[in-house]
């Protein structure tokens, strides 16, 4: 890779905009059209957002951490969190799936449509993994 970055910060709110606007700042290193920027931002922020919201069940002093490669051609980027984990990787990739009836269930789908080579790694109590690139 040509660049790296790390980044931690505390699960609040707040730190979902901190964020999407310091990958998005990371990524502009190359020459990403504002389009592929915006939706950069979309999969950090919801990425992000399920960190806190599921993993940390919302919990404010817990950390999420951003790892982030820029090679020649591309962003490689691994959100991560050390919250509860997902039981079912596969029902919480499926679109309109989530455990939280108030939500749309659209996070994964996006994440996937807007970036490439998506994977995730979690398990009960182990946290979660979210690797993608564009
Ligand atoms: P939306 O993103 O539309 O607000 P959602 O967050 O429920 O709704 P997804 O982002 O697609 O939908 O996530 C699907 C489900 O996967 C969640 O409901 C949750 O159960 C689980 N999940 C996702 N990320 C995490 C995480 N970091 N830790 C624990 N569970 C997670
Ligand atoms: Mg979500």
């Amino acid at each position: 890779f040509i660049n790296h970055m790390k980044l931690e910060f505390l699960s609040i709110p707040a730190n979902v905009a901190f964020a999407r606007v310091t990958v998005a700042a990371f990524a502009s290193q190359l020459d990403f059209t504002l389009a592929d920027l915006e939706e950069i931002k979309v999969a950090v922020s919801e990425a992000v957002g399920n960190s806190i919201v599921h993993g940390y069940g919302k919990a404010p002093d817990c950390f999420v951490r951003i790892y982030a490669n820029l090679t020649q051609d591309a962003l490689e980027i691994r959100i991560e969190d050390e919250g509860k984990g997902i039981e079912d990787i596969k029902m919480a990739l499926q679109p309109a799936f989530s455990t939280d009836a108030e939500r749309l269930g659209l996070g994964f789908v996006f994440m996937q449509s807007f970036m490439e080579n998506f994977r995730v790694e979690s398990a009960p109590g182990r946290g979660t993994k979210v690797m993608m690139s564009k």
